[in-house]
C-alpha cells in the first residue's frame, strides 16, 4: 500500500495558527486519522511527546521521506470542539479551495488577550491656571513630559490614560510623580464585557399569527423527531419573520440548545438587536466590526463556556463553536455580504448547512426576495419552503412608477429628475414629508475624457478609469490612487478635459440648485468612510434633520423611516448594464428592497423607478413587488445558459506581477481542465469551459490577471478539477512565484 501522510498542527491552541508538519501514517492508523483528530508525536530534537491536530491528508511526502516521523498513537480524548472546527475548515478548503492554513485562519478564533476590560482616565485636581504655573515649572526642570499632560489637562479636565501614553508619550512613572504632587488623579473605569450594554425596557410580547405558528412548529417538530432541515421564509419586510427565528430560538433555549443568527453587518440595527436582547436577555452576545479582536475572542470563549444562548454577528459568528448548536438563522440571506472576498471564497449559506449537518442543528433562512440558488433548492424540494404574504402592522405597499427616461429625453428634460418625480418631491416638500434617493453607483462615477481626442483617464495601476471627485481630484476605486485633475489633455493638450459626471455627489448638487430650501443628506463610500459616520447620517435624518437623503444601496436595506413616503430611483437600470449573470438579481433585489422604503409608516409611500429600460423583466417585476414571476423568467435564463443555480461555475482566476507569466499559466491551468473534461465519460453532461480570458478589469494595483471559468451540473466534478490544478501548481511552487491562483466556486459576479 502506498504511504500516507498527514499535515499535524501542535498545539493548535497557540496565539496563531502555525505552519504544520508532515507525519507518516503507520499502516494500522490509517483508518483512525482524518482531519480534527488528535494524535501523539514526537516532536523536535529530543521527539518529545506532544498532542497535536490532524489538518490535511495527502499521498505525497512534501520532504524528503527519510526524515518523516511516524504518528505514534490517535489521542483517546479525540474529539473537541476544535476537532469540529477543523472539520470545517478541511471541507471548507476542499468545497472553496485554499490552503488549510487560510481556512483554519476563518474557522478558528484567534486567541487575544482581552485588553481591556478596565480603561484608565486621568482627571486634573487642579484648576486650569495652577496647571499651566506647574507647567511652566516643569518646564524649567526640563520636565518637559510633565509638562505636556498638564497643559492637556489645563484645556481637558479628563482624558483617556491610553491617548496620554501614546499620544502625548508620558511615562507611567512621570504620571505617578504628579499624581503624588497632587497635581492630577489616574482612575479606573470598568467597562462591560458586553458590547452592547443595559438594555431598557420591557418586551411587549405578539401572539404569533397562524402562518408563524406553523413555521415555528414544523422547524421544531423535524428537529425533535431527529431529522431537522433546511427551511427558507419568502417574506417581504415586515411579514414578521423575526417573530419566527425569535420564536424557534425561544424553544431551542429551552431545550437547552444554543442558536446562531446571521445578520448582514449593514442591517446590524440598534433595533433589531434590541429585540433580541428584550426576549433572550444578558445571554445573547453581537459580534460586529466594531469589536477590537480581544472583544472578539471573548465572545467566542463564553460561548463555548455555555455563557450564551444566542450570537448574532455577520459571516463569521457562524464559526462560534457552541457546546450544543440548536438552530442556524440567516436573515437576508440573499445579501451579497454573505460570500467571503478572500480565499477560501465560502458562501455563508452553504457552510451553514454543512456546520449544521456535522451538529445536527437546523437552518432557518429568510428573506423578502430570496436568492435564486434558496429558491431554487426550495423548489426541487432540497429545502422546506414558508410564503408568508401579509405585511403587520399599518403600512401598506407603495404605489410604484416606471418612467422612461428616453421618453424624458425626447420631451427635451435634461434634468436628473424625471417631471414625474420632480412633482412628487415638490409635493413631499411641501407636507413636510421625506424623500430618499437612491443611485447605484457611488461617487463620481463618471470617468473624465478628452472631448477633443476621446483620451480616457486610467489608473496608471489599475485597468479602470479614474473617478472624479468634487475636491477635483481624480481617485482610483480599486486601488486608491488620486492625482491632481490637469487642466488639459495629457495627450493632445487639450483644454476639453471632461468629466461625465453621474454620482451622488452630482445628484446633490443638481438637488441644491433645483430644491433650494431642501436640506439634503448624502451617504455612500466617500461619507461614509468614519466608522460611525453611517449610523450618525441615519440618525439624523431619521430625527429629520434633512428632507432628502440620497445615496447608494447602503440607504436602502433594513432602516425604518415612517416619514419617508416617496423613493426616487434615479438610473434603475446602471445595474443591469454590468457584464455578469446575477445582474437582473441583484437589479431586482435592489429596486424591491428599495421601493419597500416607502411607506413604512401610517402615510402611503410612492415610488418612481427612472430607466432606460422600462420594459426589463427585473424592473417590470420589482415594480410589481413580483418575486414569483421575477424568479420564473430569471430562472429560465439561468437554465438556458447553464448558470447557477442550475449548474455549478468555478472562476479560476490567475493574477501575476508579470504579465505573461500569469498569462501562460491561466493556460496551462484551463489545458488541464480540458484534459479532465476529454478524459472523462461524464454520464450525459460534460464540462464545459470558457477562455481563459483576460479578466474584465485586466489589471488590478499592477498585478494582471487572467480568467476562465468551467460548468458542471454536479459540483463535486468541479472540485475534482480545482483538485488536480491545485497539484499542479504546487509542483511548480518555485517556478510560479509572484502568481497566485484564486478559484471561486459559484461567483457572485464575473471577473
Ligand atoms: P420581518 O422580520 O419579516 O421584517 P418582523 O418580525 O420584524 O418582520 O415584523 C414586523 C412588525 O410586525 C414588527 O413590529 C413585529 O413586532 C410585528 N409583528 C410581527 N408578527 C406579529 C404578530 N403575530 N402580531 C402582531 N405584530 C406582529
Ligand atoms: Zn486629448
Ligand atoms: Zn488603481
Amino acid at each position: 500500500m502506498a504511504e500516507r501522510y498527514a499535515d499535524i498542527i501542535v498545539d493548535i491552541s497557540h496565539e496563531k495558527v502555525d505552519k504544520p508538519f508532515q507525519y507518516r501514517i503507520p499502516p494500522e492508523l490509517s483508518e483512525a486519522v482524518y482531519p480534527g483528530v488528535r494524535v501523539h508525536v514526537p516532536f523536535g530534537k529530543g521527539d518529545r511527546d506532544k498532542t497535536g491536530y490532524v489538518v490535511d491528508l495527502s499521498d505525497r511526502a512534501d520532504y524528503p521521506v527519510e526524515k518523516i516521523k511516524d504518528i505514534v498513537s490517535v489521542d483517546e480524548k479525540g474529539v473537541t470542539a476544535q476537532s469540529s472546527q477543523i472539520q470545517i475548515a478541511y471541507w471548507m478548503k476542499r468545497q472553496y479551495g485554499s490552503t488549510m492554513i487560510a481556512a483554519l485562519k476563518t474557522v478558528l478564533p484567534v486567541k487575544q488577550q482581552l485588553k481591556q476590560l478596565e480603561k484608565k482616565k486621568v482627571t486634573a485636581c487642579l484648576n486650569g491656571e495652577a496647571l499651566y504655573e506647574t507647567a511652566a515649572q516643569c518646564e524649567q526642570k526640563h520636565q518637559t513630559a510633565k509638562a505636556r499632560v498638564l497643559r492637556a489637562l489645563a484645556e481637558d479636565e479628563v482624558l483617556p490614560y491610553e491617548l496620554i501614553r501614546q499620544k502625548l508619550h508620558v511615562s507611567p512613572a512621570a504620571l505617578l510623580a504628579l499624581e503624588k504632587q497632587g497635581c492630577l488623579k489616574i482612575e479606573t473605569e470598568y467597562i462591560y464585557r458586553n458590547p452592547v450594554r443595559h438594555i431598557p425596557g420591557e418586551e411587549k410580547r405578539v401572539v404569533l399569527g397562524e402562518d408563524q405558528k406553523r413555521i415555528v412548529e414544523e422547524v421544531l417538530r423535524d428537529y425533535r423527531e431527529g431529522n431537522p432541515g433546511t427551511y427558507l421564509i419568502h417574506g417581504i419586510t415586515g411579514s414578521g419573520k423575526t417573530e419566527v427565528y425569535l420564536g424557534i430560538i425561544e424553544q431551542m433555549i429551552a431545550m437547552g440548545k444554543q442558536a446562531i443568527v446571521l445578520i448582514p453587518e449593514i442591517a446590524l440595527t440598534y433595533q433589531t438587536l434590541l429585540r433580541f436582547y428584550k426576549r433572550f436577555g444578558e445571554r445573547v452576545s453581537v459580534i460586529n466590526s466594531a469589536l477590537s479582536a480581544g472583544e472578539k475572542y471573548d465572545q467566542i470563549r463564553r460561548a463555548q463556556a455555555g455563557e450564551l444562548d444566542v450570537i448574532i454577528g455577520p459571516r463569521s459568528a457562524l464559526f462560534t463553536p457552541f457546546p450544543d448548536l440548536g438552530v442556524i438563522i440567516v436573515d437576508e440571506e440573499h445579501e451579497g455580504s454573505y460570500k467571503s472576498e478572500s480565499a477560501p471564497k465560502y458562501h455563508a449559506r452553504e457552510t451553514a448547512v454543512q456546520i449544521a449537518a456535522m451538529s445536527r442543528a437546523s437552518v432557518v433562512l429568510g428573506s423578502a426576495t430570496p436568492s435564486m440558488e434558496a429558491y431554487y433548492r426550495a423548489k426541487t424540494g432540497e429545502y422546506k419552503l414558508f410564503e408568508m404574504s401579509a405585511r403587520h402592522g399599518s403600512s401598506t405597499l407603495p404605489g410604484v412608477y416606471i418612467v422612461d427616461l428616453r421618453e424624458e429625453l425626447r420631451q427635451g428634460n435634461r434634468s436628473v429628475f424625471s417631471a414625474r418625480l420632480r412633482d412628487l418631491m415638490e409635493r413631499r416638500l411641501e407636507a413636510g414629508e421625506q424623500i430618499m434617493l437612491f443611485l447605484n453607483r457611488r461617487g463620481y462615477a463618471g470617468f473624465v475624457s478628452c472631448r477633443a481626442c476621446g483620451h480616457v483617464m486610467k489608473c496608471p495601476h489599475c485597468d479602470v478609469s479614474l473617478s472624479e471627485h468634487r475636491s477635483g481630484k481624480l481617485v482610483c476605486h480599486y486601488c486608491g490612487y488620486e492625482e491632481v485633475r490637469p487642466a488639459t489633455c495629457p495627450e493632445c493638450g487639450s483644454r476639453y478635459l471632461m468629466g461625465f459626471k453621474a454620482g451622488t455627489e452630482q445628484i446633490e448638487e443638481a438637488l441644491h440648485k433645483e430644491f433650494p430650501g431642501a436640506r439634503v443628506l448624502r451617504m455612500d463610500g466617500d461619507t461614509t468612510r468614519r466608522k460611525d459616520s453611517y449610523e450618525k447620517i441615519l440618525a439624523a435624518f431619521a430625527d429629520e434633520k434633512a428632507d432628502i437623503l440620497v445615496g447608494t444601496q447602503m440607504i436602502v436595506k433594513g432602516h425604518d423611516f415612517p416619514n419617508v413616503t416617496l423613493v426616487g430611483i434615479l438610473a434603475a437600470d446602471l445595474s443591469l448594464n454590468q457584464n455578469d449573470y446575477r445582474a437582473g438579481e441583484r437589479t431586482f433585489q435592489l429596486l424591491t428592497q428599495a421601493a419597500g422604503r416607502a411607506g413604512r409608516g401610517d402615510k402611503p409611500g410612492e415610488v418612481v423607478i427612472q430607466t432606460y429600460q422600462p420594459e426589463h423583466y427585473s424592473i417590470v417585476h420589482a415594480a410589481d413587488q413580483d418575486y414569483k414571476g421575477f424568479y420564473e423568467e430569471e430562472i429560465t435564463y439561468r437554465e438556458f445558459m447553464q448558470y447557477p443555480p442550475i449548474a455549478h461555475m468555478m472562476a479560476v482566476l490567475v493574477t501575476s506581477r508579470e504579465q505573461e507569466s500569469g498569462r501562460q499559466l491561466c493556460g496551462q491551468l484551463a489545458g488541464l481542465a480540458r484534459l479532465e473534461r476529454d478524459s472523462r465519460n461524464g454520464g450525459g453532461h460534460t464540462l464545459q469551459i470558457i477562455g481563459p480570458t483576460e479578466a474584465v478589469i485586466s489589471k488590478i494595483n499592477d498585478w494582471y490577471r487572467y480568467v476562465f471559468y468551467v460548468k458542471h451540473k454536479d459540483y463535486e466534478q468541479l472540485v475534482t478539477v480545482k483538485d488536480r490544478m491545485e497539484l499542479y501548481c504546487k509542483d511548480r511552487e518555485k517556478e510560479i512565484k509572484n502568481i497566485t491562483v484564486q478559484y471561486d466556486f459559484d461567483p457572485m459576479n464575473t471577473y
